[in-house]
């Protein structure tokens, strides 16, 4: 074929692949897969036989799985330095897109012996349209033919033999570059232009509808109405390879349903969201899927920082910056996902929500080393960590033992027995005076004076003021440094706060904002299970 073709397809002063020049003199004949995001996504087989590099484009990939044929569609010589090329070529010239170096090493004919016998068995059998092959590359290995197709002369296919390198693992989860290490996204996203996003995102859809794991889930009509899975309380993190760690976002647990453009969003009860957070609602809409994902809604701050209280201002405020964070996939396309581990399920999800979307984010892990991410999120003030069984499936309205969650402050809901008198220049309280009820008896856990903004002082008083009497709610009056005005004890707020003390006052405790949703006898002290015990 020579390079003429190759030659005049291209600009060499507008690409950077190499110019059409033949190979020096050499040894052992090379071979090279390039994965490329051109208008779709393909792998190039790249064969080197008498100076250049003879090519095949795979739309589905090399498998080692022998039962599998992929079509191999041949495809202009390309020149032996392009065994070296990995970047992107400009919009505009052909094959536009990112390429990266997916896999490259040796081949040669399996029953030659010697370099003249090895090429001449090579030309023959591309002659013929049977070129059997061994691969010696750092991703594939072992035994291949590439097989003409009867229907024209550019169809092939391309199948491993049966030997010891074949399986049925899918080769292509390797998705690095073998010489940079890096994936397409990466290499596309160093490279300059603006357009390879969303065609990327496009790509990674793809990969996605292809995806063996996609396979493995059952077809059934799409859920409605889920409870979402839920964690369970645990003291501390843990490291353990089997598990994986996520942030845990200090917002409202969402699920949207999808339907291309008609999206239901809502809460743990099935309150709807979509008029609460609108931006969300309609950024899922843009997205244009047919799934169920499970979230939660966030409003970071300035400093990116997920902020509660912003959040439940945001619909009279609209100040700081709305995401939903997306950590679960339940449905895609006809496919129940719910019945697939975990990390495959976010493997997918990770390929079909836009990687540059500022409102609908996925959220990622860090595999294994709970302990060390705990470390971090608790020096930045935030939340928790959330640790999942990598294999746990979903199970819905559930909650299990797969999924702890480990706060790095403890959170505890407090009856509001009483209130002292402010102090400097504060107005209406100083401190709340705090119980939990036990056996339908009301115990002093503590109080604070911490976490209450100007307008929760006087929203609080002005709840607390219609309910003040003259009667201790407790059995025993607690002792403390002021005295109390006590009141009925009707409200309940929330708190968060370092630990118990031995004698269950609790250590530190700030307010963090008031429950309605919750009576006063409901209230009572949450304990954290150990991570090892049993259900
Ligand atoms: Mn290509």
């Amino acid at each position: 074929m020579g390079l003429k073709e190759y030659k005049s397809k291209r600009k060499f002063e507008k690409t950077p692949e190499p110019k059409p020049e033949l190979r020096p003199e050499g040894d052992a004949l090379i071979f090279v897969i390039h994965k490329h995001a051109a208008r779709n996504l393909h792998y190039d087989l790249r064969l080197e036989l008498d100076g250049v590099l003879k090519s095949w484009a795979v739309p589905k990939g090399p498998s080692l799985d022998p039962s599998l044929k992929r079509l191999a569609m041949m495809v202009e010589d390309h020149p032996f330095d392009y065994k070296d090329f990995e970047g992107v070529i400009p919009e505009g010239n052909y094959g536009a897109g990112s390429v990266i170096i997916w896999d490259r090493g040796f081949y040669h004919h399996p029953s030659a012996k010697g370099k003249e016998e090895n090429e001449k068995f090579l030309r023959e059998g591309l002659k013929k349209g049977d070129l059997k092959f061994v691969l010696k590359g750092e991703k594939l290995q072992g035994e291949f033919a590439l097989v003409r197709m009867r229907r024209d002369e550019k169809s092939w296919l391309l199948m491993k033999k049966k030997d010891q390198y074949a399986n049925e693992s899918s080769i292509l989860k390797e998705n690095r570059s073998v010489l940079s290490g890096k994936t397409l996204e990466e290499v596309a996203e160093a490279g300059q232009g603006k357009s390879p996003k969303k065609k990327l995102d496009r790509i990674r859809q793809r990969e996605a509808l292809e995806s063996e794991d996609l396979k493995d889930a059952p077809v059934k009509p799409a859920p409605h109405n889920i409870k979402p899975m839920l964690a369970t309380l645990v003291k501390e993190p843990f490291d353990d390879p089997e598990w994986i760690f996520e942030l845990k976002w200090d917002g409202y647990r969402a699920i949207a349903e999808m339907r291309e453009r008609d999206v239901s969003l809502y809460s743990r009860n099935h309150i709807s969201l979509n008029r609460k957070y609108p931006p969300v609602a309609e950024a899922l809409q843009k997205l244009s899927l047919e799934a169920v994902l499970d979230g939660e809604i966030v409003v970071v701050d300035e400093q990116g920082h997920p902020n509660f209280q912003m959040l439940q201002d945001y619909q009279k405020t609209k100040r700081g910056h709305l995401v939903y964070y997306v950590f679960d996939l339940l449905y895609f396309k006809g496919h129940d996902l719910t019945g697939l581990p975990l990390l495959r399920r976010k493997e997918i999800l990770r390929k079909i929500l836009p990687s540059h979307a500022s409102r609908i984010k996925f959220s990622d892990h860090v595999l294994k080393d709970g302990v060390l991410f705990f470390r971090v999120v608790s020096e930045k003030g935030l939340e928790g960590i959330i640790a999942k069984h990598a294999q746990s499936l979903y199970q819905t309205g559930k909650r299990s033992r797969q999924w702890l969650k480990v706060k790095t402050r403890l959170t505890q809901k407090g009856v509001i027995a009483g209130f002292t008198e402010p102090g400097g220049g504060r107005k209406y309280f100083g401190s709340l005076v705090l119980g939990v009820f036990e056996a339908n008896e009301l115990v002093y856990i503590g109080h604070s004076g911490g976490g209450f903004g100007a307008k929760a002082l006087r929203t609080i008083y002005e709840k607390l003021y219609p309910l003040i009497r003259k009667e201790c709610p407790f059995k025993t009056e607690p002792e403390t440094n002021a005295p109390v005005t006590w009141v009925k004890p009707e409200i309940v707020c929330e708190l968060t706060f370092a630990g118990w003390t031995g004698d269950g006052i609790m250590r530190q405790p700030v307010f963090s904002r008031l429950r309605e949703d919750k009576t006063a006898h409901e209230v009572v002290r949450e304990k954290p299970s150990s991570h090892h015990s049993l259900p």
